[in-house]
């Protein structure tokens, strides 16, 4: 039982260094959030030792009574707060999710139609070099030149490309997705229509954006985003697809399930079903507008700096530098200097390589988390367009980060850790 910092002191310092990282700067990558620390608490607890190959009350190994317990109130939590007939809760990542489910609907070589992964899809939407991409005939959707999913694209490709899959989500794109197109024209084809929400899934359980299990056949997501609970996959769908997801998950593509991040799953659905959590996400919504607001001021979009499809509905918004002399790696690096993080993102038409882009992603979900407020997103915004701007210098990275620091300071995390 010899603790972490005296068995393995290398481990444990990079463990505090990331702790204090995360502490005194300000997290804007848009896929990340703070886990509470009674999530943290489930995910590092014994649960971790116990094989469960199976489902709650049919299960390969003994002793599992307990950890069914615990899988069994994520289920139910899960299924509650998003209105779902059937839930599993064992994918270990959002990718895995995504795998499980398409082998669940689609054989390989089926085609799926989905969003361009330059145009804010995901990998596991159809990438080249992701599995999606390799197993299976891949038709691209994209966003039309004012920044929206082109639905009569869409439905085009669909009537020509008879997709069996239909895929509507993205992993960057600041609009809401109109579900009930998607599902007219997933009808109008007979396709399945699977909806992604990884990124968005946090809203929706919140109420503050239109829930896709009331249109989709399947849905998927990860809990570690908007979401706000440990890092994993889960998969909703109609009653129908329980037995061919179930199977496709275990024993298709895992063994035992990680029982010790489901009970995390658990800890976090409760939570997300709090009015803490609704207005922590209205908090989000809030700021990214804020943040949307501040950077299409003239003082700002002089200098090539704008936000695509001029504004957000959800918790980022997108950064468009194509007009811009900084590129997408020069601005990502200017505002780590002054202590935010974020990531560069291409953009529709990316003019730059992929490693260097002419696009940041920046999302809100994290501060929210830590706490911030109108005021302070006011003020992130304030301090993510000055060093945008020309005549950034080691004088000007030093103030700015100063500003850093304040709202840092004001909004401390994990205190006592
Ligand atoms: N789906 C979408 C839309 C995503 O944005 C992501 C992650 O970025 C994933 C799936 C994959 O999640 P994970 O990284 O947990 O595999």
């Amino acid at each position: 039982n010899t603790p972490l910092h005296e068995l393995d002191p290398d481990v444990a310092a990079a463990v505090d260094a990331e702790l204090r990282r995360q502490q005194s700067t300000l997290e804007m990558i848009a896929s990340e959030n703070f886990a509470p620390v009674a999530v943290m608490e489930a995910q590092g607890s014994v649960l971790t030792n116990k094989y469960a190959e199976g489902y709650p009350g049919r299960r390969y190994y003994g002793g599992c009574e307990h950890v069914d317990v615990a899988e069994q109130i994520a289920i139910d939590r899960v299924k509650d707060l998003f209105g779902a007939e059937y839930a599993n809760v064992q994918p270990h990542s959002g990718a895995s999710a995504n795998q499980a489910a398409l082998f669940a609907i689609a054989q390989p070589g089926d085609t799926i139609l989905g969003l361009d992964l330059a145009h804010g899809g995901h990998l596991t939407h159809g990438m080249r070099l992701n599995f999606s991409g390799k197993q299976f005939n891949v038709v691209a959707y994209h966003v039309d030149e004012a920044g929206l999913v082109d639905m009569a694209e869409v439905e085009r490709l669909a009537k020509e490309h008879r997709p069996k899959v239909i895929i509507a989500g993205w992993s960057a794109y600041p609009r809401q997705l109109d579900f009930a197109e998607f599902r007219r024209i997933a009808d109008e084809v007979e396709a399945y229509l699977w909806v992604d929400m990884a990124h968005f899934a946090g809203l929706v359980a919140a109420g503050l954006h239109p829930n896709p299990v009331e249109y989709a056949d399947v849905v998927t997501s990860t809990t570690h985003k908007t979401l706000g609970g440990p890092r994993g996959g889960i998969i909703l769908a109609k009653k129908a697809f329980a037995k061919k997801l179930n199977s496709s998950v275990f024993p298709g593509f895992q063994g035992g399930p990680l029982e010790h991040v489901i009970a995390a799953k658990a800890v976090s659905f409760k939570i997300a079903a709090s009015e803490d959590f609704k207005e922590r996400q209205q908090r989000t919504l809030d700021g990214a507008r804020i943040l949307a607001e501040r950077l299409v001021r003239d003082d700002v979009t002089e200098h090539g700096v704008s936000v695509l499809s001029g504004g957000t509905d959800v918790h980022l918004v997108l950064v468009d530098l194509r007009n811009s002399e900084l590129d997408g790696q020069q601005a990502e690096d200017r505002l780590h200097e002054v202590g935010i993080t974020v990531n560069r993102n291409a953009v529709p038409n990316d003019p730059r390589p992929p490693m260097v882009t002419s696009g940041l992603r920046i999302g809100t979900p994290a501060l929210a988390t830590r706490g911030f407020g109108t005021e302070d997103f006011t003020e992130v915004a304030d301090i993510i367009a000055e060093t945008l701007k020309p005549g950034f210098d080691a004088e000007k990275a030093e103030s700015l980060k100063a500003r850093v620091t304040a709202l840092a300071d004001k909004h401390p995390l994990y205190p006592g850790l």
